[in-house]
């Protein structure tokens, strides 16, 4: 009997860690076929620009498998009218495979809600789930316990392990804005996105003033990460006109100080590793700390900002010695923006106002002592800068 995968996703756009699930799921569950089926985005008024249409979707897919015969693209859920819904592309892939056995491939996330889906147990009757998972401990456990209660409702369910790649749609494509999304993106795929400028790869955001530049570094952070980066930004700009610094740089800076903080730790030395910098002992061990550098990074290649602004984004988490008063109001506008709650920020906003280097000191030896709460390392370069400090005033 002929054995035909179905895997779904928005595919927005494919990655690697989709072309090598997919090369995993016709190994373990020897299928003939494996079906990429690209589904709606439900159509949004206010899709970023440079995103692809849905031909632009299924021709991205052809492109990343074209070295595996056993993967075919599907269109039948872009063709679809109406709200897509996989039990009837179940359905209909049924009637046109009537005897094959079909492999509804999906993560742990979807399986684990998988009775909410419409119609579940009409899908349990016409296809097995094949679910991939990581295979660690607690997920598995969860995972056994809901094909059990798959199974006791009549379900055939299969799973796939499969070692996941720390990459998602989403954070691809802020590689792709940072221009360095290459080794996530599948043979040929990366080269179709640059000829057709999706995903904002053909734009130029140097210098941009401020009302479009703001809705660029929005749609790049954490929907959560928002506030605190525009209540930096404002901050900055009445630390500046309070100390006489430059108040555009400040607001620049201040914008774009957490311009990369969405990407985790791996994703960071990716960053570091595609714009060729080499880390120091310390970035290697606590790559989260990169944000600061491989934002200043971006600031400089990305957005063509000044030395004064890249230098007091590169600083803002660590300071360092003898900083310069765009740094110092960076610094601590990032500690005590409006949307920083933690004992002593008052004290840390009064003194911002009225003595800027109190403040920084304050900032300083506040971090060192969370640190030493976590028991983790203190960064060579805020150490110097509260030695600094320290013998400066
Ligand atoms: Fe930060
Ligand atoms: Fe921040």
């Amino acid at each position: 009997m002929m054995k035909i995968g179905i895997y779904g996703g928005t595919f927005n756009p494919p990655h690697t860690g989709h072309i090598q699930a997919a090369r995993q799921a016709i190994q373990i569950l020897k299928l003939d076929k494996l079906l990429l089926i690209p589904d709606r985005i439900a159509p949004h008024k206010d899709l970023p620009s440079g995103s692809p249409n849905p031909e632009q979707r299924l021709e991205m897919l052809r492109i990343g498998t074209q070295a595996d015969p056993q993967i075919e693209v599907s269109d039948i859920e872009l063709k679809r009218a109406g709200i897509s819904y996989t039990y009837l592309t179940v359905e209909s892939l049924h009637e046109q495979y009537p005897n094959a056995k079909l492999i509804l491939l999906m993560g742990t996330d979807m399986f684990l809600s998988f009775l909410n889906w419409r119609e579940p147990q009409r899908i349990m009757e016409l296809a097995t789930i094949g679910v991939f998972y990581r295979g660690e401990k607690g997920e598995k456990e969860k995972i056994l316990a809901q094909r059990a209660v798959l199974e006791a409702r009549g379900a055939k369910v299969e799973l796939v392990e499969n070692e996941i790649l720390p990459i998602s749609s989403t954070q691809l494509r802020r590689l792709l804005a940072f221009g360095c999304a290459g080794e996530f993106l599948p043979a040929g795929v990366g080269g179709y996105i640059e000829k057709n400028a999706l995903y904002d790869t053909g734009a130029d955001w140097k210098q941009l003033p401020m009302e479009q530049l703001e809705p660029i570094v929005i749609r790049l952070l954490n929907p959560n990460r928002v506030a605190h980066v525009l209540g930096c930004r404002d901050t900055a700009v009445k630390l500046a006109r309070r100390w006489g610094a430059d108040e555009t740089d400040a607001a620049r800076a201040g914008i774009l100080h957490d311009i990369t903080k969405a990407l985790d730790g791996p994703l960071q030395l990716t960053l570091c590793r595609e714009y060729g910098t080499i880390l120091d002992e310390f970035g290697c061990k606590y790559p989260k700390t990169l944000h600061a550098l491989t934002g200043s990074l971006v600031a400089e290649r990305i957005f063509g900002e000044n030395e004064a602004v890249v230098s007091a984004i590169c600083y803002h988490t660590t300071g360092k010695a003898d900083m310069s008063l765009l740094e110092k109001i960076i610094y601590v506008a990032d500690y005590m923006e409006p949307c920083r709650s933690f004992p002593g920020v008052e004290k840390l906003r009064e003194l911002a106002f009225s003595d800027i280097d109190g403040a920084l000191k304050l900032g300083l030896e506040l971090t060192l002592e969370h640190l030493k709460n976590l028991g983790d390392e203190v960064s060579p370069a805020s150490r110097q800068a509260l030695e600094f400090i320290n013998q400066h005033s």
